[in-house]
């Protein structure tokens, strides 16, 4: 096999298993959505956090779809909180198909469980997925399924996406607007941290609120990470970080991966077709400059987000390298990028 461009590349955040639960065969290439298996192999994509995200049961208000008005602002109510039955139902028959596409693959895909275990995919090509829930109303408050869900490989958690449920409150879809949009975690969302920490379940701060940011920061004692954010300074939607923000990620060691949608990346918040992903190393390069090359990556978005046009899906990320590599990145700020940083990131968070 030819020796590849540029390192594999590891992704902080991609919607693909809802493509997946609606139909799409992973196995193969198709010209819909961003990835599957030949795309990532093409693209140089090694793997990513899988989130288990529950759609609404009702069409949800104002979705999809980011509709400016003329001046460019938009507000997108938060669609209603989930009932946990419902949540958890979707989540169990989510996992279910993942862990079947595991075995159809023979040996092509593997769901990691440990550090070692990524390091080894990267190393030998096994396409890697992390079992990511976006949004835990799939956890009842007592916390007893997060350890069921725990054993069966689920290694990471955004407290919210942005509607708000029983353990904190997320940010909703707006432009312009600041992250600090509500209150701060519930108890039950503190008492998820704590065991978030004693089990090794990664928590992403990505779509939660910044009071809920600054408790997390508060109470948890592993590095903080937001999976597919960008800097608010950049574009003003309360998806992005704060410089204040960014600032507590490289404290704790933390690391931010880069989101390709064209709505969180321009500074006029449109979310414009026409937009390059040039966008995205101008993200990338300004988080560098102000807290460091450990703490970038990428956290794309793909199949939850509308991808630059230029780059369009997974086979496209070697133009991203490219790009980043124009820019000035060197070899070894390169490979950070790519995987280097989650990896390190993972190997502290988990047991
Ligand atoms: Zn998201």
């Amino acid at each position: 096999m030819p020796k590849a461009k540029y390192p594999p590349i590891f992704d902080g955040h991609n919607d693909t298993i809802l493509e997946i639960l609606r139909g799409r065969n992973f196995f193969e290439k198709s010209d819909k959505g961003h990835i599957d298996l030949p795309r990532a192999q093409k693209g140089g994509l090694g793997g990513g956090f899988f989130a288990v995200f529950v759609p609404s049961p009702r069409p949800m208000a104002g979705w999809p779809g980011l509709n400016s008005n003329p001046d460019g602002s938009y507000h997108i109510p938060l669609p209603d909180p989930l009932e946990h039955r419902y949540a958890r139902d979707f989540a169990t028959k989510a996992l279910r198909k993942l862990f079947a596409l595991e075995t159809d693959s023979k040996g092509a895909v593997k769901i990691v469980r440990t550090a070692d275990e990524l390091a080894q995919c990267l190393d030998d090509g096994t396409f890697a997925m992390i079992l990511h829930f976006e949004g835990v109303e799939a956890v009842d408050t007592n916390l007893d399924s997060l350890h069921v869900f725990y054993q069966a490989g689920l290694r990471s958690v955004g407290i919210t996406w942005s509607r708000p449920n029983a353990f904190g409150y997320g940010v909703p879809f707006a432009f312009p607007l600041g992250p600090d949009t509500g209150p701060g975690l519930t108890d039950a969302g503190k008492a998820l941290v704590k065991e978030c920490n004693q089990l090794g379940i990664m928590i992403d701060l990505s779509h939660l609120n910044e009071k809920g940011f600054w408790d997390v920061a508060e109470l948890s004692n592993a590095p903080l990470v937001a999976t597919h954010s960008n800097a608010h300074a950049l574009a003003a939607t309360p998806r992005n970080l704060t410089d204040k923000q960014l600032d507590a990620v490289k404290e704790s060691g933390g690391i931010v991966g880069i989101n390709y949608h064209i709505g969180f990346l321009r500074k006029d918040g449109r979310s414009d077709q026409e937009t390059s992903y040039a966008e995205i190393v101008r993200h990338a390069a300004y988080i560098a400059d102000r807290i460091g090359i450990d703490h970038v990556g990428l956290g794309s978005d793909f199949d939850g987000a509308t991808m630059p046009q230029d780059l369009k899906d997974a086979a496209g990320l070697p133009k991203l390298m490219d790009a980043l590599k124009e820019h000035g990145f060197d070899k070894k700020a390169l490979k950070k990028i790519a995987h280097g940083n989650w990896v390190r990131v993972l190997k502290k968070t988990w047991r």
